[in-house]
């Protein structure tokens, strides 16, 4: 048998605000792709011109490129191919597969109004649908008509959802569907299937908001000649509240995230996880990711959002970061706060030194500023109120220990033990007030590792200034 070369889209509406589960719909498409080795297409659904806006379409493709989800094809602008769209109408109309409906919009509400009147279920009744022996009414002058799709009549459309299960659908409920408007513009649902038949593709991984217009497709599918795609229909992310996420309730974009200080590695983690696992794997590479995404392991039921998880995985992805590749993503966010890497300590270190007990990089900026802060001007009153008479004499041991410190955090906590056992005194004792000497603070990182950062010199200098 002949090895199917995959193919998978990611098929955005660029309408409204991009939000991170909506890029959840891309990463599935994406690691199915590559985990088979096949192509990746990113398609723009953006044939509604009054919803669709440039701002989303950078978002998505930002977004996408920021969490490394390459393209193989695209973007790809259904705008763009309106023309092909409207060749595909005119061949099904001249081939019978569709036809002209001159039925009014006026018509129409009262065949929908006596139907609900009835308590039947509201469709088009096939009035101008073209039947052996069957005359149509005349045609009206100055009508544009809609191009309908015919429909197969009896039968259904059954197919085996990836994520669902077997899904069959009646014929009866489906009723001949508009593809082109009076104007000639073709409809959402006839775009689709011309582009994922023109695009050969293998696999349509998406939101199930688009299970009910899969039957629809097939059949249009079925009547151009191609035989549909494997359908995974993924459940909805619901925000941490349980309800459908958008901008209203808080929802943030990917930008949002890269602003808040988030690696793309620890989002593209997370984004994986809605909706998918792998045994009990929580932290992993993408490699990793790509390497196990098989489509029956997607999840069956909603995922639900979970920010602290978010900032525990980004907590997760900071600390085993490698320092110096944190530290040039860092840099942005510090200069931010008015940080000059450049200048002061070394930036490398100090991000080190954070990187522990750092949720997202904005707290590392945060943390770093202590270090690239001039010394404290302390005034004598706080110097009386925080570093208490009774440790000066501590400190200048301190001083002259410090003197004999090698630069190393061993040299340095060598340098407070000895103290604290020629004073007989506990650590925080010491360490408090050496943290206001040095900071004007009491919170500060592990206090030989702060001084391996600030350098001996520094230091001394700062003590020196509290214990005249
Ligand atoms: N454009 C659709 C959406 O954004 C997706 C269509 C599809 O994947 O088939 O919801």
């Amino acid at each position: 048998m002949a090895i199917m070369h995959i193919r998978t889209r990611f098929a955005p509406s660029p309408t409204g605000f991009i939000h991170l589960g909506n890029l959840r719909s891309a990463l599935y498409p994406w690691a199915f792709a590559r985990h088979n080795k096949g192509d990746f297409i990113l398609r723009i659904e953006d044939t509604d011109l009054e919803r669709s806006s440039q701002e989303a379409v950078d978002v998505i493709i930002e977004g996408m490129a920021w969490l490394g989800m390459d393209i193989d094809e695209g973007p790809i602008y259904q705008m763009q191919r309106i023309d092909r769209y409207r060749a595909v109408i005119k061949e099904m109309v001249e081939a019978g597969l569709a036809y002209p409906c001159y039925m009014s919009e006026d018509e129409l509400n009262k065949l929908r109004d006596q139907q609900m009147a009835n308590k039947e279920k509201p469709r088009y009744n096939g009035l101008w649908r073209p039947e052996p022996g069957k005359d149509l009414p005349p045609i009206p002058g100055g009508v544009l008509p809609v191009i309908r799709f015919k429909n197969p009549i009896g039968g259904s459309v059954i197919w085996n959802d990836a994520v669902k299960g077997q899904i069959e659908i009646s014929n009866d409920e489906l009723d001949d569907l508009v593809i082109a408007r009076p104007d000639g513009t073709p409809t959402y649902n006839f775009c689709v299937v011309v582009d994922d038949l023109d695009m050969k593709i293998t696999h349509v991984i998406r939101g199930d908001d688009h299970v009910n217009n899969t039957p629809r497709q097939i059949n249009i599918m079925k009547a151009l000649g191609g035989s549909p795609p494997v359908y995974a229909h993924l459940p909805t992310v619901l925000n941490d509240l349980g309800e459908k996420m958008s901008k209203r309730n808080g929802a943030m974009s990917v930008r949002d995230y890269q602003k808040a200080g988030y690696l793309p590695d620890a989002i593209l983690n997370y984004l994986a996880r809605l909706g998918w696992s792998h045994g009990d794997a929580e932290v992993f590479t993408k490699e990793q990711f790509v390497d196990w995404f098989e489509l029956d392991s997607l999840g069956r039921s909603p995922a639900q959002h979970n920010p602290e998880k978010l900032l525990w995985l980004n907590h997760q992805y900071i600390q085993n970061a490698d320092a110096a590749k944190l530290a040039e993503a860092c840099k942005p966010f510090a200069h931010q706060l008015g940080i000059d890497t450049e200048n002061g300590p070394n930036f490398i270190q100090v991000v080190g030194l954070l990187k522990d007990r750092a949720n997202t990089l904005i707290e590392i900026a945060e943390g770093a500023k202590l270090f690239y802060a001039s010394a404290p001007n302390l005034t004598k009153d706080q110097i009386k109120e925080n570093i208490s008479e009774a440790i000066v004499p501590a400190l200048k041991d301190l001083i002259e220990a410090l003197k004999n410190a090698d630069g190393t955090k061993e040299s340095y906590s060598a340098a407070f033990k000895q103290v604290l056992a020629q004073h007989q005194i506990k650590m925080p004792a010491l360490a408090m007030p050496v943290r206001y000497a040095l900071f004007a603070t009491t919170q500060t990182p592990a206090i030989d590792a702060v001084l391996v950062v600030l350098g001996k010199e520094e230091a001394i200098n700062r003590l020196s200034k509290v214990v005249v």
